[in-house]
């Protein structure tokens, strides 16, 4: 299984062969840079990419048996679309996951309340979301995430068990704060790429395009161009045959300690 346990076993034992034969046969010295090189690759692509699981396991989708996805909402809440998402779920009867950023939560205590009370549920997406939150330290990240459930519980009252790691990446880190905090990291099957695609068309389609049963989709309710396409993309999204459902509910876990 390619995990980060597993590849370093593997480098190590290849760099042992390799200086073997390098001892016997003077083998290039260019090829211990290339070695170098794979390895750092191997550990970029096992940071960015949560769905390897490379340094521990996210949950990414759900049921694939059943035909029912999830949406998911992250770096709220903002004064800029999280009220507007709302108005559109609640006009739709759409339940959904906000992944909160806990310094966004002092001044807009009134968004994270109304997120509550019309049934969606809060995930901890970190307190900081800070630009080098991966440099953190392990106990440092694991304050960060407390911190923010700190916040969330003081103004909900609820303590979120699902956190979805800031910009998606993984690493030893922060494996030990997630397991500390006792913690349930959740990714994504599908990056709609809101923050990025401009043109409202484009955006419908890709999502659409890669919709399978129990997909966990990724928006953010800082994006405009999401408070754009939801009410077409829920309507699609159904004229398609799913349901669209509450991610503890899909996934048939608890999401608060
Ligand atoms: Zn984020």
């Amino acid at each position: 299984m390619l995990n980060h346990r597993n590849v370093n076993i593997f480098f190590v034992l290849f760099i042992l062969a390799w200086i073997l034969l390098d001892h016997h046969f003077h083998l290039s010295p260019a090829a211990y840079a290339w070695i170098l090189l794979v390895y750092v690759s191997v550990l970029f692509c096992g940071s960015y990419f949560i769905q390897l699981g490379y340094f521990f396991k996210s949950v990414n989708s759900g049921n694939i048996g059943e035909k029912e996805i999830a949406l998911s909402f992250d770096d709220g809440p903002a004064t800029s679309y999280t009220m507007d998402i709302l108005d559109l779920l609640r006009e739709k009867q759409v339940e959904s996951i906000f992944f909160c950023i806990g310094k966004n939560i002092p001044g807009n205590e009134n968004i994270l309340k109304r997120i509550v009370d019309e049934g969606h549920i809060i995930g901890n997406h970190s307190y900081s979301h800070h630009v080098l939150f991966d440099l953190f330290g392990a106990d440092k990240m694991l304050d960060d995430l407390q911190k923010m459930n700190t916040a969330a519980d003081s103004v909900t009252g609820r303590i979120p068990r699902f956190f979805r790691p800031p910009y998606g990446v993984t690493n030893p880190n922060l494996k030990k704060a997630v397991e500390r905090g006792g913690f349930i990291s959740i990714g994504w099957s599908i990056r709609s790429l809101d923050t990025v695609i401009r043109n409202e068309d484009r955006l419908m389609k890709k999502v659409l395009g890669s919709l399978k049963p129990g997909a966990i989709l990724l928006f953010h309710d800082t994006s405009q161009i999401t408070v754009k396409i939801l009410p077409a993309l829920i309507r699609q999204i159904q004229q398609k045959g799913y349901r669209i459902v509450r991610l503890d509910k899909m996934l048939k876990l608890n999401p608060y300690a």
